[in-house]
């Protein structure tokens, strides 16, 4: 994990020691992100990727307003899916035409915020088409639009899949044909977006995948206007636990190189080629960190209850999407080079067994208001989560 960072025995976040910072911020429990972390994984990304592949911010990994200004000095473009993160996005100094608003169900009232604000609407029905064409008419302002394709290709080794079968997401790639041959001057096409799934640690499955798109749409741009727009999707993982390898990026760097060589650029000289990744930037460089409230033994187990849990962190909990639950990688702050105690199990504070943050974790001896960190929270953490649910107090969020 990325997250080696102590100092005298304690935790440190963007360098501050967890405990300082719990002070800081005043209560727990609470998100903190490692700005610096943030600026590396991008630098790191630009050094393997081909110089001309763009690289997108997905805002709904971690929508923070902070984060997302941050973000916006490192990236070229934010990827928006509700008006919520398209307002957001356009406080940012990111251009609108570098901004797209993808997603299924957009209702006229935010595709028409889309159109004014002048963003690439990434259309995933003909409903959408026909909606931006009047609202395009209504306001004077020709949509800017791109088509989001449901493949005719899966994705093999993605924690969530899309494409190969029936979706809510995207124009089925046997339809768009027809769809391009509607198309006029009252709407502004830009080009093709295909995002075929999420967290894949197999370059191999990931360089197939860019293979497949890259087909699709020098399939599509035989009977396409122009192409100017070329977004790749992304997909790239991040290691949640020991048995996980973590995504090795020199091959996919390598075969966009190749496809853009090759393929893309003879083809569509025009095209601004896009990666767009929301886990892979962010979710290595947050901690969701809380207190031990209690320590209690029930036949044989050790329980230590947080004073947070799965309606914060509702992933690490096995319970967003997980097939088989395994443990997030948790420390405790002020523990680092402590021996290891015999296994605790670490929950939160819902009245539900599936409140279970760590099973069985060998932690160093973890008592009453020690600080409990749980790693990789930077992605699909807060917002992804029922913060709702017994109607505990929301969580601080701080950029370090
Ligand atoms: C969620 C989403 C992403 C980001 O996926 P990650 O796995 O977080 O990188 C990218 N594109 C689209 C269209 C999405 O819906």
């Amino acid at each position: 994990m990325s997250w080696e960072g102590h100092r005298d025995g304690q935790l440190t976040v963007g360098g501050v020691p967890a405990g300082t910072l719990a002070a800081r911020v005043g209560s727990t429990p609470f998100f903190a992100y490692d700005r610096d972390l943030v600026t590396r994984r991008v630098a790191l990304l630009r050094t393997v990727l081909p110089a001309e592949v763009e690289l997108n911010y997905a805002v709904k990994a971690n929508p923070m307003p902070a984060l997302l200004q941050h973000l916006s000095g490192l990236v070229d473009g934010f990827d928006v899916a509700s008006a919520g993160e398209l307002k957001h996005a356009l406080d940012t100094p990111v251009p609108p035409a570098r901004i797209g608003f993808a997603g299924p169900g957009k209702t006229v009232g935010e595709l028409t915020q889309a159109v004014a604000a002048g963003v690439t609407v990434e259309l995933e029905s003909e409903t959408e088409l026909a909606r931006v064409r009047a609202i395009g008419a209504e306001l004077g302002i020709p949509a800017r639009i791109a088509i989001r394709v449901n493949p005719d290709f899966t994705v093999r080794g993605s924690g969530m899949r899309l494409g190969g079968g029936p979706q809510q997401f995207g124009i089925d790639a046997e339809r768009v044909p027809q769809v391009l041959a509607r198309l006029g001057d009252d709407v502004d096409f830009q080009g093709f977006h295909v995002f075929a799934g999420s967290q894949n640690l197999r370059a191999d499955h990931i360089c197939e995948a860019q293979r497949h798109t890259v087909d699709l749409v020098l399939g599509l741009a035989e009977v396409s206007p122009p192409i100017r727009y070329l977004n790749l999707g992304g997909g790239f993982g991040i290691p949640y636990s020991r048995r996980d390898q973590p995504l090795d990026l020199a091959p996919i760097g390598d075969n966009l190189a190749r496809l853009l060589r090759e393929r893309v650029t003879p083809r569509l000289p025009e095209a601004r080629v896009v990666v767009e990744l929301g886990r892979y930037l962010v979710g290595e460089a947050g901690v969701y960190v809380t207190r031990v409230v209690d320590r209690k033994e029930s036949r044989g187990t050790t329980f230590v209850v947080v004073d947070g849990g799965m309606h914060h962190q509702l992933a690490a909990s096995g319970n967003l999407g997980q097939v088989i639950r395994r443990n997030y990688p948790m420390a405790v702050a002020d523990g680092v080079g402590r021996p290891v105690d015999p296994p605790v199990t670490v929950v939160g504070r819902l009245c539900t067994p599936l409140d279970l943050l760590g099973d069985r974790v060998e932690l160093p001896r973890v008592d009453v208001g020690d600080l409990v960190v749980v790693f990789q929270a930077g992605a699909y953490g807060l917002t992804a989560s029922p913060t709702g649910f017994l109607s505990h107090p929301a969580p601080v969020e701080i950029l370090v």
